[in-house]
């Protein structure tokens, strides 16, 4: 069964542009439940381990820059189906693909700088959600 939470950032660029509201207001909007949220910036070391899994990937040392440049806005949201509706929501992580009305089609600049992150799995939405909240931070 597809579980019920799923694991956002707000990415620096969407932050410093003032997209925060608008962003928690579509996500609000479609029906998920804001069950932890934080602002805050990462380490160097927190954002590499944060996306070790594409430590290969040409991207990598850009992407960590990119992450570590402001503050971002980390947040655990509930829903059913929450994974795979959230990955609809905010749409394909290239913004010139992402359809009308998502996320990423409203705020995106770029590949990288997509606004937001959205997980991937149940399981890496329950690793995410570990990595940024206490289980007394989550509602
Ligand atoms: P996501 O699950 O849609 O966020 O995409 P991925 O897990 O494949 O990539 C993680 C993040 O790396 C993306 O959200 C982008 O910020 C960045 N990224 C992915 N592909 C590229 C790329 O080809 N170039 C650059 N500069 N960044 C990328």
């Amino acid at each position: 069964m597809a579980g019920q939470h799923t694991f956002t950032i707000i990415k620096p660029h969407a932050v410093s542009k003032g997209y925060i509201g608008p962003i928690l207001n579509k996500i609000t909007e479609a029906g998920f439940r804001i069950i932890a949220l934080k602002l805050l910036q990462l380490t160097r070391r927190e954002a590499e381990r944060f996306y070790e899994v594409h430590a290969e990937r040409p991207f990598y040392n850009d992407l960590v820059e990119f992450m570590i440049s402001g503050p971002i806005v980390v947040s655990v949201l509930e829903k059913e189906n929450a994974v795979e509706d959230y990955r609809k929501l905010i749409g394909s992580t290239d913004p010139e693909k992402a359809e009308e009305g998502t996320i990423r089609k409203m705020y995106a600049e770029s590949m990288q700088a997509n606004a937001v992150h959205g997980s991937d799995s149940d399981e890496n939405a329950e690793i995410e959600a570990t990595f940024f909240f206490a289980s007394s931070e989550r509602f």
